[in-house]
């Protein structure tokens, strides 16, 4: 029994190495991603509930990995924060983002709004960082093409360095969305200090919608509150039409979810969204 712990101590001990050395492959790994194009942009849809077009779209960063195949975010942003590379990669995803929004809006004779996820680590990061409003200018976008996500706990633990950094895209013109919604704290006193355009309520509400009338309950409060505050709101994770009919029943403004689509590649967004079928 004792060699038998051992041994299974040192198994355990092993594949933490191993866990150790991965992620450290990883990670240098992740150095060569964007200059070696191997970053990948997805576009989920979010549909408008009131005439259930594709208005906007969410990007999502996807890595396509030499020998790993195609790695999904909960695999190297944790990586990328912690190295310091996420600024790296939340520039390319903005420079991407902005390019697509621009051949979309002029395409389609509208403004198609593009949402990028943008971590705490972007905000507080030290040195030059790229100006995006000036990025914008340069394309000659409207500077509202671009949604700003953020989490709740961006706001309630901004320095006042991310601070100036959330005014500065705010003054210039970019939306902003709290992502996640309900899921952080509980304060909403942060409301009030910054302006945002957007509550995304998270998921987990309208997945337990279908169960449970409590998260029917919050989701519905969320929305009445947002309309309040002069917010417009977007579901997550809507993936049945019971859902979306009773979020539209509600008064919800936007939803997203696999109901509509997955996030896909941009030409393969670009079809759905040319094809503007009602869904
Ligand atoms: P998020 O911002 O909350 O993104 C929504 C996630 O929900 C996406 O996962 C999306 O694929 C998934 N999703 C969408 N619709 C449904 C649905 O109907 N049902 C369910 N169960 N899931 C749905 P994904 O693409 O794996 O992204 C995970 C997270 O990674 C994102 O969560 C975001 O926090 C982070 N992320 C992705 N791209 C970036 C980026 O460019 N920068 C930063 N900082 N974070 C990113
Ligand atoms: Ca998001
Ligand atoms: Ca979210
Ligand atoms: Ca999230």
């Amino acid at each position: 029994a004792k060699n038998n712990g051992r041994s299974q101590f040192s198994f355990f001990t092993r594949s933490l190495q191993e866990e150790a050395l991965n992620r450290l492959q990883l990670s240098a790994d992740l150095r060569n991603a964007v200059s070696g194009g191997q970053l990948r942009l997805y576009f989920q849809p979010i549909a408008n509930l009131g005439d259930g077009l594709i208005h906007k779209a969410e990007a999502l960063l996807r890595w396509q990995h030499p020998t790993l195949g195609l790695l999904q975010p909960d695999e190297f942003i944790g990586l990328a924060e912690e190295s310091g590379q996420i600024r790296k990669l939340g520039n390319w995803a903005f420079a991407q983002a902005a390019q697509w929004s621009r051949k979309w809006s002029r395409h389609l004779g509208r403004t198609v709004q593009i949402s990028i996820n943008k971590s705490a680590i972007q905000f507080e990061s030290n040195g030059r960082s790229m100006n995006w409003k000036a990025y914008l200018d340069r394309l000659e976008l409207p500077h509202e093409s671009i949604i700003v996500e953020i989490t709740e706990s961006v706001l309630l633990n901004a320095s006042s360095k991310t601070a100036d950094k959330l005014l500065e895209l705010r003054n210039a013109g970019l939306e902003l969305a709290i992502d996640d919604f309900g899921t952080g704290y509980s304060s909403m006193a942060y409301l009030k200090k910054y302006e945002v355009d957007y509550l995304k309520i998270d998921q987990s509400f309208i997945n337990d919608a279908d169960n449970e009338a409590s998260s029917r309950t919050i989701a519905e409060s969320m929305i009445l509150m947002a309309h309040k505050l002069g917010l417009k709101v977007v579901a997550e994770g809507v993936e049945t039409k019971a859902q979306r009919d009773w979020l539209r029943s509600v008064g919800c403004d936007f939803a997203q979810g696999f109901y509509y689509s997955a996030p896909l590649p941009a030409k393969e967004f670009e079809e759905l969204l040319y094809g503007t079928r009602r869904q």
